[in-house]
């Protein structure tokens, strides 16, 4: 069978759909990706007629799936399918769309056989990552575009799914759809696996660093331990950037993972406010737990990323942003970002976004570098907020004049050339390119 994934536009490694295409491949079915913004899906359905078409739904581009699905089914034959975040968590968004065929929620490396063979049910639920065998991500759809391929940093995962439960993410409602696989929350490929995965990939595409934006990197000592180990011994220099949540760290293991090459650490702090930070059920991850893990961090050499949220559904929002500012400041990360809080669908803070009035129930999210969805009070102030927050923790503006120039209006194209300028210089600072 021939079955093809299609992407409006890729915005980074998608290993979802590269997992799909390594266990398709290997029960014998002819896999391939198109990038619609690129390559016209239409144009590429007229000239390889294919069985089924896949989409990988994030919530911002749930609507543009169900209309460009709609549109292709009305000129070409192929059952569709729909898996990802979307699909997972709001289950009838696609089921209640009769262009599509199947709905999957959770990983769909278990079930995508089933559909591509037809037994599959209309909504189906994949199995957990650890029920089944780890087959390593077929990234040759996506590397074929060069942008990708060729880029110099190329992402990883380590560790799927969370133990933890913050209300903002989508692993605590993950936990509620699969209280029967308990054991599979903190999946980990062997080792060994992932440095023969990180070997495979320098050697056919090129790498140097290797980015695990997996939800905690650290989370796991024994792990880190052997796989800084593999990497220290394979000798490829190949230098790592990687997620961590503060509490996994001790400073004997950020001396170890500077030794092993780890050379950027992300840092999720959220909110510096602690009332915030109940509701967001941050638990550990306090303030002081951030600010001497950075210090670790400074020490050994290693380039820290913290990342915030702004806009959050609380009383005061500009007041909370202003103290996750502050702390930032004080903090002194080599790079700081702030995304807009967006509500996404399924989770806990969603539910209480809607139960008090910050959002209707059918309010849609949108990027988390786009605009904030929600009533807020100072909602124009977060959003402009978001743009500055880069140059403004990187410069240590006094909060008057960071106030001053938040009361200003902003154009859209001027939002637009700031989060360009900011991505151009994060990535010459932070990543060297
Ligand atoms: S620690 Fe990170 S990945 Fe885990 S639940 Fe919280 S936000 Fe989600």
């Amino acid at each position: 069978m021939k079955i093809l994934f299609v992407e409006k536009n890729l915005r980074g490694d998608k290993l979802g759909v590269c997992c799909l295409s390594a266990v398709l491949k290997r029960a014998g079915h002819e896999v391939d990706l198109v990038q619609d913004d690129l390559d016209d899906a239409d144009a590429y359905l007229s000239a390889h007629p294919v069985d089924v078409v896949m989409f990988s739904v994030m919530s911002d581009e749930a609507d543009w799936v169900s209309k460009r699905n709609r549109e292709l089914k009305a000129k070409h034959r192929f059952r569709s399918a729909v898996g990802g975040p979307h699909p997972t968590f709001v289950p009838s968004w696609g089921t209640e769309d009769d262009a599509i065929d199947y709905v999957v929620q959770g990983p769909g490396e278990s079930v995508v056989r089933s559909i591509v063979d037809g037994t599959a049910e209309r909504l189906t639920r994949g199995s957990l990552l650890g029920q089944f065998e780890y087959v390593p991500p077929d990234r040759s759809i996506i590397y074929k575009y060069d942008a990708l391929g060729k880029a110099r940093m190329k992402r990883f995962i380590a560790c799927r799914y969370c133990l933890f439960s913050c209300t903002h993410c989508f692993n605590n409602a993950f936990k509620r759809l699969y209280p029967d696989q308990k054991v599979s929350f903190s999946y980990r490929p062997e080792p060994e696996l992932l440095m023969r995965e990180l070997i495979e990939v320098r050697e056919r595409y090129g790498l140097e660093l290797a980015f695990f934006n997996d939800d905690d990197f650290a989370g796991d000592p024994e792990w880190l331990t052997r796989f800084c180990q593999l990497l220290l011994d394979s000798g490829t220099g190949i230098k790592i950037c990687a997620s961590v949540r503060a509490t996994s760290l001790t400073e004997e293991r950020v001396a170890m993972v500077a030794r092993a090459g780890v050379v950027i650490v992300n840092f999720a702090e959220e909110s510096a406010d602690p009332v915030t930070q109940q509701l967001l059920r941050r638990g550990p991850v306090t303030n002081e737990v951030v600010f001497r893990a950075v210090r670790w961090c400074e020490d050994a050499g290693i380039m820290v990323r913290l990342q915030n949220m702004i806009g959050l559904p609380v009383a005061d929002p500009l007041g909370d942003a202003l103290t996750t500012f502050e702390f930032n400041k004080k903090c002194r990360p080599t790079d700081s970002s702030a995304t807009i809080y967006q509500p996404l669908p399924g989770t806990e803070l969603w539910a209480y976004c809607i139960k008090n009035g910050f959002m209707d129930a059918d309010t849609k999210p949108a990027g988390f570098f786009d605009r904030t969805v929600l009533r807020i009070k100072n909602a124009e102030e977060i959003n402009r907020f978001g743009k500055y927050w880069y140059w403004a923790v990187k410069e240590q503006w006094p909060l008057e004049i960071l106030q001053e120039r938040l009361r200003v209006p902003i154009s859209d194209e001027q939002m637009a050339a700031m989060t360009q300028a900011l991505w151009a210089d994060r990535r010459k600072n932070l990543y060297g390119m």
